[in-house]
C-alpha cells in the first residue's frame, strides 16, 4: 500500500471547511486503489497572522519543500498590513512556474456551454506580472522614458506610467515543455501556443519561436499557433476544437477565467501551481469570507484540484474514480450545494460536508 505524505494547508475564510471535505473525499478516493495519505497539516492565512506574526510561516514553506506536494484551501490577501499575498509568496518561494487550469464541462453544472474540455497552462513568473513598474511622473519613470526616447524614433509621452514585460527563453522553454509533457502524459492531441506575436515580436514572438523549437521534440503532439484575440472568439464559437493551451502570464490569467466561466464558474474550476521541485494544488476561487463557518460553499473546485493531485502522485485510477464520483453526484443534482441548484435559495441544497458525503458514498461503491 502506497502512503503519500502531503502538506495540507486549510487556509482561512471558508478554506478550513472546504479542506476538510476535500481531505475526506481524497482519502476515500485513494482507498479505491489501495493507497492512502499521511497529512502534514500546516497553517497559513489571516487567522494565524497575530500568533505567527506572518500569514505564511517558514514551517509551512519548509513542509511543502520537503513533501514536494501540497493541497491548499483559499487564503485571504491581507489588506493594509504590508504582507504580500500568501498565494503569490508561495509561488515565488517555491518557483511554481506553471499554473495548470483544466476546464471541463460536467453534465448537471449550469453553464451556456456543454462541450468544453480545455487545459490552460499559464506561465507564472514573467511577463507584465513580473512587478517591474514605474508610476507616472516618478523619477524612475522619467529616467526610463528619457533613456528609451534616446534609443529610437518612437517617443513615449511624458507623464506615462511604465510596466515592463520581460519574457525569457528560459522561462518560455520550461512552460512550453511542461505543456507538451502534460499533453503527452494525459493523452491530449494538440498544444496551442496563444500569443500576440504579430504585435509584440520580441516577447510574444520569442515565446512563439521557442514553441516552434520545442514542438520538434514532440512529433506525436500537433502544435497550433493562435493569436489571443482570435482565441477568445474561437473558444466561444467552437469550444470542442481546443485542447491544451500554453500562454504567457497575462493572457493565461485572462483566458483561464474565460474558460472557467464557460464550464460553470469559480465553484467548479480546479487548479495547480507547479514547479520543478514542488506542486501546490488549489481551487481557483478565493476564501469567500462571507460564508465562513456556514457549511455552505461548494467544495467541487478544491476536490477536483485534489483529483489533479492524485494524477500528479501517479494515482491515475483513484483520480479517475474520483472524477466519476464527482460527476455522478453533480449529474444527479440532488445532493449539491446551493450554487449548483436552479435557484440560489433552493431548499433542497445540501451543505459542503453533505455534498462530500454523497461523493464518498459513490467512491465506497467502487471499492
Ligand atoms: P472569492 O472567489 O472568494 O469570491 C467571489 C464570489 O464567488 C463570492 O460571491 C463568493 O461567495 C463566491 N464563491 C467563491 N468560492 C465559492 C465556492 N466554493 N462556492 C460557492 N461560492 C463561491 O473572491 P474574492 O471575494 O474576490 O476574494 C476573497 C479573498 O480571497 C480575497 O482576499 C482574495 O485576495 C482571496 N483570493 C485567494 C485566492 C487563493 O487563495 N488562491 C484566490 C483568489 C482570491
Amino acid at each position: 500500500m502506497t502512503t503519500h505524505r502531503v502538506t495540507l494547508i486549510p487556509g482561512d475564510g471558508t478554506g478550513p471547511e472546504l479542506a476538510e471535505a476535500t481531505r475526506r473525499v481524497l482519502e476515500a478516493a485513494a482507498a479505491t486503489s489501495g493507497s492512502s495519505f499521511e497529512w502534514d497539516v500546516q497553517e497559513a492565512g489571516v487567522d494565524i497572522m497575530e500568533t505567527a506574526g506572518t500569514p505564511l510561516p517558514q514551517a509551512t514553506i519548509d513542509s511543502v519543500r520537503k513533501n514536494g506536494v501540497a493541497i491548499k484551501g483559499p487564503i485571504t490577501t491581507p489588506i493594509g498590513t504590508g504582507f504580500r499575498s500568501v498565494n503569490v509568496a508561495l509561488r515565488y518561494e517555491l518557483d511554481l512556474y506553471a499554473c495548470l487550469r483544466p476546464c471541463k464541462s460536467y453534465p448537471g453544472v449550469r453553464s451556456r456551454f456543454d462541450n468544453v474540455d480545455v487545459v490552460i497552462v499559464r506561465e507564472n513568473t514573467e511577463d507584465l506580472y513580473a512587478g517591474i513598474e514605474y508610476a507616472a511622473h516618478s523619477e524612475q519613470a522619467d529616467e526610463v522614458i528619457t533613456f528609451l526616447n534616446g534609443l529610437q524614433d518612437k517617443k513615449i509621452r511624458e507623464g506615462s506610467g511604465i510596466s515592463i514585460k520581460p519574457m525569457s527563453e528560459f522561462g518560455s522553454e520550461r512552460i512550453i515543455r511542461y505543456a507538451f509533457d502534460y499533453a503527452r502524459d494525459n493523452g491530449r492531441k494538440r498544444v496551442h501556443c496563444v500569443t500576440k506575436s504579430n504585435i509584440m515580436k520580441h516577447t510574444d514572438g520569442l515565446f512563439l519561436s521557442v514553441f516552434r523549437e520545442v514542438a520538434k521534440d514532440y512529433p506525436d503532439i500537433d502544435p497550433w499557433e493562435n493569436l489571443v484575440d482570435a482565441t477568445c472568439m474561437g473558444l466561444i464559437q467552437r469550444p470542442e476544437e481546443w485542447d491544451v493551451l500554453v500562454l504567457p502570464n497575462l493572457y493565461g490569467d485572462i483566458l483561464s477565467d474565460l474558460t472557467a466561466g464557460m464550464v460553470g464558474g469559480l465553484g467548479v474550476a480546479p487548479g495547480a501551481n507547479i514547479g520543478a521541485n514542488a506542486a501546490v494544488f488549489e481551487a481557483t476561487h478565493g476564501s469567500a469570507p462571507k460564508y465562513k463557518g456556514q457549511n455552505k460553499v461548494n467544495p467541487t473546485a478544491m476536490i477536483l484540484s485534489g483529483m489533479l493531485m492524485l494524477k500528479h502522485l501517479g494515482e491515475a485510477k483513484a483520480a479517475e474514480n474520483l472524477e466519476h464520483a464527482v460527476s455522478a453526484v453533480i449529474a444527479e443534482g440532488r445532493d449539491t450545494t446551493y450554487d449548483m441548484k436552479p435557484t440560489r435559495d433552493d431548499p433542497t441544497a445540501v451543505g459542503t460536508s453533505e455534498y462530500a458525503d454523497a461523493i464518498i458514498a459513490k467512491l465506497e461503491e467502487m471499492k
